[in-house]
């Protein structure tokens, strides 16, 4: 039980990592504050988990204000936050640079660089205070190498890596530790759509090429990165800041 008493906030958590995350913290006996778009996608999320001390909150992590919202309304109902799962995302815009329009960069930079960025500043104040804390960033593959065909998605991810560091240098002095991590594909709706993006209908046919593309010949569970991710939060990660984390079954190293 290596977060017994403590409160872990983790947007994007009716989705495939985030829910898998709140799975793995709640084992150890976390709080939870989930925060992700729409509350009924929330409650059916949270059905799975144990319903004592889950506090579930719609906001839109692009807009500054829900993000305000969501970290008061987290730390009035408990009182503080330990851990900051940063992870709401999307992908979209899915063409070459040539192609983009400056709403479709817009939007993917609306939710993946500001979201995040909101999230930081809102939830940095408090542990800040509190000196302690430990925060993941969701990055990607993407926010390390390039991406064909999502330029605004990798650009977005580039921009967390540089949210991270930066946000790790600067509450490194209060104790409060900053990190992220960066998988390739995941078994979740979002590698779904990316799979439909590619070839339509024919989901099976494009999972099949995209797996072979990774030398260890699949995707990553949600629960694999859910587990790096109570990794880095936890005491056992305690001289661990500012860095990222390729989890992506050696699709890095090629
Ligand atoms: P997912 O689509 O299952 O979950 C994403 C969640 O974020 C959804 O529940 C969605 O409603 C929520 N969300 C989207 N926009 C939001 C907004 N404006 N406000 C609040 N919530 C919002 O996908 P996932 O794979 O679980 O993605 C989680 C994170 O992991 C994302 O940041 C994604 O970029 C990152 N990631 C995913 C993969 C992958 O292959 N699945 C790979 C690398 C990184």
């Amino acid at each position: 039980m290596q977060f017994k008493d403590k409160v872990v906030l983790i947007t994007g958590a009716a989705g495939g990592i985030g829910i898998a995350a709140a799975k793995a913290f709640q084992k150890e006996g976390a709080k939870l504050a989930l925060v992700d778009l729409k509350k009924e996608a929330l409650e059916e999320a949270a059905s799975s988990l144990e319903d004592s001390n889950v506090l579930l909150l719609e906001a839109n992590v692009s807009k500054e204000e829900d993000v305000k919202n969501y970290v008061e309304k987290t730390k009035a109902h408990f009182g503080q936050i330990d851990v900051f799962i940063n992870n709401a995302g999307i992908n979209g815009a899915f063409g070459n640079l040539t192609e983009q329009t400056a709403d479709n960069f817009n939007a993917v930079f609306g939710v993946n660089v500001m979201g995040a960025f909101f999230g930081l500043k809102y939830v940095l104040d408090i542990m800040k205070e509190q000196k302690a804390g430990a925060v993941v960033n969701t990055a990607s593959n993407g926010g390390l190498l390039g991406a064909p065909g999502m330029g605004a998605y990798a650009a977005s991810k580039h921009a967390v890596i540089g949210l991270n560091k930066t946000a790790a240098l600067e509450m490194a002095e209060y104790g409060v530790r900053v990190n992220a991590v960066a998988p390739s594909g995941v078994d979740t709706a979002m590698m779904k759509s990316i799979e439909t993006n590619a070839m339509g209908d024919n989901t099976d046919e494009a999972r099949k090429q995209f797996e072979a593309s990774v030398p260890m010949n699949r995707y990553a569970t949600a629960e694999e990165i859910a587990d790096l991710m109570v990794f880095l939060s936890s005491d056992r990660a305690s001289f661990i800041s500012g860095s990222y984390y390729r989890i992506d079954g050696a699709q890095g190293a090629t």
